[in-house]
C-alpha cells in the first residue's frame, strides 16, 4: 500500500503524472509537479490508483515521482 507520494527537483513538467492520476499530481502553468493538498487521503489502499500512481512513477521521464509502500 501507498503511503507517501513525492516528486523531487528535477521535474521538466511534461504534465504526464497530472495526466494519469490528476486526483494527485498538479503541474500548475509555470511551475512543476507537486502531490496536490490534501491527496494523502486518498491514499487508502485503493489499487487502481496505487496502480496509475506506480505508471507515473514508471513513466515520469526523468525519474523525479517517489512512493513509498509500507
Ligand atoms: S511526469 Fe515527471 S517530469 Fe512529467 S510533470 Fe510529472 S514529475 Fe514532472
Amino acid at each position: 500500500m501507498i503511503r507517501k507520494v513525492w516528486v523531487v527537483e528535477g521535474c521538466i513538467s511534461c504534465n504526464l503524472c497530472q495526466d494519469l492520476v490528476s486526483e494527485v499530481f498538479e503541474v500548475p502553468a509555470g511551475s512543476t509537479s507537486r502531490p496536490r493538498k490534501g491527496h494523502e487521503k486518498l491514499l487508502n489502499g485503493d489499487l487502481e490508483l496505487e496502480e496509475r500512481i506506480q505508471e507515473a512513477v514508471d513513466s515520469c521521464p526523468v525519474e523525479v515521482i517517489h512512493a513509498e509502500r509500507r
